[in-house]
């Protein structure tokens, strides 16, 4: 099918027809196609926008990745379907960033899929496919993790996690930073510092601010984050939105020419 680039959600339906064959090819499970349909209904809540507490947490998020010992992004199906790209240019931004296949479905040959893709992207090194190591608290495969990622990290960010398992990192001693569009997931409220925002909106902008410490004379701090007030602050602004629509003050911003 041809999508029309003057169609008001052109760019939905190009990522959701990225979904469907990323699920056809077997780098996305169908859940994943469940959690992107729940991700775009609260993008409509927050105005299809990085909020202003978003950008905050997003900066917050660069220098935390900075100022880490050991810092991982964890990256499952919908992540490398969607963003593997920026989860490159992350990666570039952020010296030692390891990249960790993790994988809520896992099969060997879903793993070495995923890999694939972020390879392709330009991730030079992809850790996670063969784990050597175990989260406690976590029933089966679903805690398998890399030795040399995920298991000594001090910071991960985990975009589009489940909350089981953003709750069992945290446990294990990691500073955990989500990406999750619901301020309600039981991920966004287990994250130390929870970024409220689409994923490719979110990566773009932790690298962009992750680049401006390269010019620094010294490493950032892990400065305090108040994680309780942002996801309110996140709330607050959906709340917002909606009254604005509610009084009939929006319009949608014009489609791209
Ligand atoms: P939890 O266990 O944390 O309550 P969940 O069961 O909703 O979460 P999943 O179904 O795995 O977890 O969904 C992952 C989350 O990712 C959802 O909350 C969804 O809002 C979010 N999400 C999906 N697509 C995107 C996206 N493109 N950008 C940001 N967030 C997204």
């Amino acid at each position: 099918m041809r999508l029309s680039r003057r169609h008001p959600r052109y760019r939905s339906l190009v990522v959701r027809a990225g979904l469907a064959r990323a699920a056809r090819s077997g780098l996305v499970v169908p859940e994943g196609l469940i959690a992107q349909g729940r991700g775009e209904a609260f993008d409509y809540l927050l105005g299809e926008r990085t909020t202003p507490s978003a950008r905050r947490a997003e900066r917050a998020a660069a220098e935390w990745l900075r100022a880490a010992r050991h810092p991982v992004v964890s990256v499952n199906g919908n992540v490398a379907a969607l963003a593997a790209r920026e989860v490159a240019e992350l990666a570039r931004a952020v010296p030692g960033l390891a990249v960790e296949v993790n994988l809520f479905h896992r099969t060997p040959g879903r793993a070495r899929t995923v890999a694939a893709a972020l390879r392709a992207a330009g991730v030079v090194e992809v850790l996670g496919v063969r784990p050597t190591a175990r989260i406690p608290g976590l029933p089966s495969d679903r805690g398998l993790v890399d030795r040399a990622g995920i298991y000594r990290a001090d910071v991960v960010l985990v975009p589009l996690e489940d909350g089981d398992r953003a709750e069992a990192l945290r446990a294990f001693g990691a500073r955990v930073i989500s990406i999750d569009l619901n301020p309600l997931s039981r991920t966004s409220e287990a994250a130390d510092l929870p970024i409220v925002d689409e994923l490719v909106r979110a990566l773009s902008e932790i690298a962009a601010h992750a680049r401006r410490w390269d010019r620094a004379p010294r490493r950032p701090r892990l400065r305090r984050f108040d994680a309780e007030r942002s996801r309110r602050a996140a709330l607050a602004a959906i709340s917002r939105h909606l009254t604005r629509r509610a009084a009939g003050r929006w319009r949608r911003p014009a489609p791209p020419r």
